[in-house]
């Protein structure tokens, strides 16, 4: 380590100063240190001897100082000046003003403590974002705290409730500004207690308004009731000095993302609501719906509820028979999703799937209906019953590939051999990325599943879907069956259909046999499968089970 001795004019000047100064070598490392540093930064006399000087130092500006340094040495430069912090002996962080200047061989570093200064700048800066009154942030720290979480999060949802006194004013006026301070307090005291943790920032916006945010609630019925609750702890009587006063707030709310990808556009949603609740006559409270239709609004709250179901585990499957057509006994059964909710009982399919679909979270769903239906083959296969099942697959769960991973795994997990297993595609939409689609059909043909072409026959089919998908099974809507009956025409297009399926060595299912005459003309044409409620509707597991142990062809109902 390089040690040498300083020079003695230096030392003299160093030793009466009160400055801070250090000597440093040119190898960095520090040969002599002013008294001064132990009574500003507790090192004891020659403490700091034989250290380097940038182990003191920030250490984000280490390398840039060690560099200046070296220029100061090889005297490319004359001086160094800068704002740092170094550390003291206690190991806290001091900020200092500093000029390093070339001293004969050495580097005379001076520097000023100037932590206090900086100190109360921060506290002076501080101050713009704090109300004096209540001491929480006030309308500057609100749109900073705002702005902020827009920046970091885009979609972590939060809700805003802008709280607003009633008659603060008129409090002010007749018992003067004190007693109006008073309020003012009570009322932050009042939904600090209430929120406690909840409220992830509190700030007084206006005279007589409050802003509070709350994080992760994107539940209208839950806003609602939080400003509910809000409303019966603030509201009510209030003792401040003599006076007995009734204290009431109205209360607006907003959420983002909805309300507003802006801190101006939530403020002006926020305010639109306090504006509506302020009107009420009573309770008034009022939520930000962005919604402009009736519809919108179901769709919203449906995708919560749903988001629920998924974690509390309320969907089930119920399964529906498909039997020969020429013996009644039970080949297969289809997997029916149902939503077991617990007000709105038994939900069908038609009603939630759309909104499972637009908000992506048919993907988990599907992913767990294709394990369950494996994990059911499985278990009727040991129960001795060798039947088929079917799942259904919207487009959508088509378009991600990872299906057909989740496919294989199911099948090998459960230990069913895939020939099994039908993957049902009503193609409801029109197919913009055909080619991924097809491409993941393809895919799960080459597992060994059966592919079947749903609802053929309804509003949307065509034969090029014959051609795109090459199914193994076709399965003949409702709509064509109803119609097979009375219409000749009809007759005609599905016996035709019946023997091109057959000569493209496809199965044909009539889906909806609801009538002893509909099932006797669909055998007649030559469907190999029937489906109906006269067989039987969607059950549960545990009946379908029974319905198996009867050993019994299914006799219409
Ligand atoms: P789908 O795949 O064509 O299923 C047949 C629908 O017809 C079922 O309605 C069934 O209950 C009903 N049905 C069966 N026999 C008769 C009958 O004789 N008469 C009448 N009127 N209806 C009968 P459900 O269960 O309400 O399902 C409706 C649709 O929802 C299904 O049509 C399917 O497209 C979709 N779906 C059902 N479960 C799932 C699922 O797990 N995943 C996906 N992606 N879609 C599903
Ligand atoms: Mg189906
Ligand atoms: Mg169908």
């Amino acid at each position: 380590m390089a040690r040498s001795n300083p020079s003695t004019t230096i030392e003299v000047l160093a030793k009466t100063s009160l400055e801070n100064i250090l000597l440093i070598n040119k190898e960095g490392y520090i040969v002599f240190q002013s008294e001064s540093l132990t009574h500003n930064f507790g090192y004891p006399p020659n403490s700091m001897l034989a250290t380097s000087i940038l182990s003191y130092l920030k250490q984000k500006d280490q390398l840039f100082l060690a560099q200046a340094m070296e220029n100061l040495i090889g005297k490319e430069i004359d001086s160094i000046k800068g704002e740092t912090t170094i550390r003291d002996a206690s190991d806290h962080k001091r900020y200092i003003h500093y000029v390093a200047k070339r001293q004969e061989q050495y580097i005379a570093w001076r520097f000023f403590d100037i932590t206090a200064m900086k100190k109360k700048h921060k506290q002076q800066l501080e101050a713009v974002y704090i109300d004096d009154l209540t001491q929480i942030p006030n309308i500057k720290g609100f749109e900073r705290y705002i702005t902020n979480l827009l920046k970091r999060s885009t979609s972590q949802a939060f809700t805003i409730f802008k709280l607003d006194i009633n008659d603060l004013k008129v409090v002010n006026d007749m018992l003067g500004r004190d007693i109006g301070d008073q309020v003012l307090i009570s009322v932050v005291k009042r939904i600090e207690n209430f929120l406690g943790h909840r409220i992830t920032f509190l700030a007084r916006l206006e005279e007589d308004a409050f802003g509070i945010v709350v994080r992760r609630m994107t539940d209208i019925q839950e806003i609602e009731a939080l400003g509910r609750e809000l409303l019966k702890h603030i509201n009510g009587q209030i003792v401040i000095q003599e006076y007995q006063l009734v204290l009431s707030v109205s209360i607006g709310a907003s959420f983002y993302p909805e309300a507003g990808q802006t801190y101006k556009d939530i403020m002006l949603s926020t305010s639109q609501a306090l504006q509506i609740a302020r009107q009420k006559e009573e309770e008034q409270l009022e939520v930000y719906t962005p919604f402009e239709s009736e519809k919108a609004y179901r769709m919203f709250t449906l995708r919560n509820e749903l988001l629920r179901a998924i974690e509390q585990q309320q969907f089930t499957l119920y399964y529906q028979p498909i039997v020969c057509a020429k013996t009644s006994t039970i080949i297969s059964a289809e997997a029916l999703i149902r939503w077991i909710h617990p007000v709105w009982k038994v939900v069908p399919p038609n009603e939630f799937i759309p909104a499972l679909e637009e908000t992506g979270l048919i993907i988990p769903l599907g992913e767990w209906i294709v394990r369950s239906v494996c994990e059911q083959l499985s278990q009727w296969h040991e129960q001795g019953y060798k039947i088929r099942a079917s799942l259904n697959m919207s487009a959508v769960q088509l378009f991600n590939e990872d299906i057909v991973s989740v496919v294989k795994e199911g099948l090998v997990t459960a230990g069913v051999d895939p020939s099994y297993l039908t993957i049902e595609i009503t193609e409801t939409i029109e197919i913009t990325k055909k080619s991924v689609f097809l491409q993941t059909v393809e895919n799960l043909r080459a597992l060994g599943v059966n592919i079947s072409l749903d609802d053929f026959g309804a509003g949307y089919s065509s034969f090029s879907k014959i051609l795109d998908l090459k199914p193994h099974v076709l399965k003949l809507d409702r709509s064509m069956i109803n119609d097979i009956e009375t219409d000749y025409t009809s007759f005609e297009v599905t016996t035709a259909l019946v023997s091109l399926a057959h000569r493209l060595n496809m199965q044909v299912v009539a889906e909806g046999i609801e009538t002893a005459t509909q099932q006797k003309v669909t055998a007649d044409v030559g469907c190999d499968l029937l489906q109906g409620f006269l067989f039987s509707r969607p059950i549960p597991s545990a009946d379908f089970l029974q319905l198996l142990a009867t050993h019994e062809p299914l006799t219409p109902q």
